[in-house]
């Protein structure tokens, strides 16, 4: 039994991880959840799973819980809650699902507690990738790759010589936005991107598809699980999501994983790899599906991909700021407070008013996530004055 707790427990990836859970209750046992402010589903998911210690987003949420918890358990709230439930002894895996830079410090705190993460939290990788992979070497613990591309390259890798790998081919959906013009990005709405052809997910997740800021962050998140250099990772636009990644080696030959797009598999791979566990899940019929499409990004239509690759090139704590900047616009972008393209402008600009830090420590990062969320913010309303 493999003993696991969830940060996130009600997002798109805590569900299907409980579900992975639900259809293996002979190999998972949950110990911790962690949720924001979603009570009404939190509480049926611990009717179901009964988790020994529990942490929500605010004090009054854990009242409210409490008052409707009717075995002993331990609940606790906010940031400490969640370090708690990272942390948290007898578990022996942490699936780290929150959502943004809020999920670094429980992550370090995982760590710290010797405990290995599935790590389906990109933006800590993306703001603190170089302090986060250090921490894990330091307590020997692995950082799993959980994101569905991550994990078609750590299947690729599975036996191999890293030594041998030439590239990483990272497929992208292209999101929400991919066949439209400048023009017509204009005037979309945060309703527009919803409509994710392939994947069902979360609403900030989304719309990063939408701006291929998702696939920046990949790129980066592959960086920092894989140990490779920016240069070898490339991007792919493959608008069936039926491969998931690919990984060429140097005597030309390519390994890809494919399937249906379905975050169950990779989620419990993370978790039983190298084993595998027997799904019911939908099965590739490749008689229907007939033909794959593949193409180049298109960084004009999609600069955040550039971005990203910029911000990963010149590093430090030009990261963090891209993160950060990113979940502004993103947010705001979501409340319908600012046009699509003024996503990738707010970024652009936080981006280039930043004096880099080369090595920024845990508190740089921190400082710098508060700076360029201000920053992000004045820019974001000086635009909506003119
Ligand atoms: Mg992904």
């Amino acid at each position: 039994m493999k003993k696991i707790s969830i940060l996130g427990s009600t997002g798109s990836i805590g569900k299907s991880t409980l579900d992975v859970a639900r259809k293996h209750p002979d190999k998972f046992n949950i110990v911790g959840l962690a949720a924001n402010t979603n009570i009404n589903l939190l509480i049926e998911q611990i009717v179901e799973f009964k988790p020994d210690i529990i942490s929500v987003g605010s004090k009054e949420h854990a009242h409210q819980l409490a008052n409707q918890v009717t075995y002993p358990v331990k609940i606790v709230y906010g940031e400490e809650g969640l370090n708690e439930v990272a942390s948290y002894e007898n578990a022996d895996i942490l699936m780290n699902s929150v959502i943004g830079a809020l999920g670094i410090k429980p992550t370090i705190a995982a760590l710290r507690a010797r405990k290995d993460i599935a790590i389906a939290n990109k933006e800590t990788l993306v703001a603190a990738g170089h302090i986060v992979t250090e921490v894990a070497k330091e307590y020997g613990c692995r950082l799993i790759p959980v994101d569905s591309e991550h994990s078609a390259i750590f299947q690729c890798l599975n036996g191999e010589n890293k030594q041998a790998i030439h590239k990483l081919i990272l497929t992208a959906s292209g999101g929400a936005f991919r066949d439209l013009s400048r023009e017509e990005m204009k005037v979309l709405k945060a309703a527009d991107a919803l409509k994710h052809p392939n994947w069902q997910m979360g609403k900030k997740l989304t719309i990063d598809c939408a701006t291929m800021m998702n696939k920046g962050f990949e790129v980066m998140e592959a960086r920092w699980l894989f140990d490779i250099p920016y240069k070898q990772i490339e991007v792919l636009v493959h608008k069936e999501s039926i491969i998931h990644s690919m990984v060429e080696f140097v005597d030309g030959s390519i390994m890809a994983q494919l399937g249906v797009p379905d975050m169950r598999v990779p989620i419990q791979y993370a978790f039983e790899h190298p084993d595998r566990l027997a799904s019911d899940f939908p099965k590739l019929d490749f008689s229907k599906l007939r033909q794959l499409h593949f193409e180049e990004p298109d960084l004009v239509r999609f600069p955040c991909l550039g971005y990203a690759y910029e911000a990963g090139n010149k590093g430090g704590s030009l990261t963090a700021v891209l993160n950060s900047a990113n979940e502004v616009a993103n947010q705001l972008f979501l409340n319908d407070q600012i046009a699509f393209l003024d996503i990738e402008r707010i970024i652009y600009e936080t981006l280039n008013s930043h004096d880099i830090i080369a090595s920024p420590s845990l508190d740089d990062i921190f400082a710098v996530d508060e700076w360029a969320r201000r920053t992000a913010f004045s820019i974001a309303s000086s635009l909506s004055n003119q």
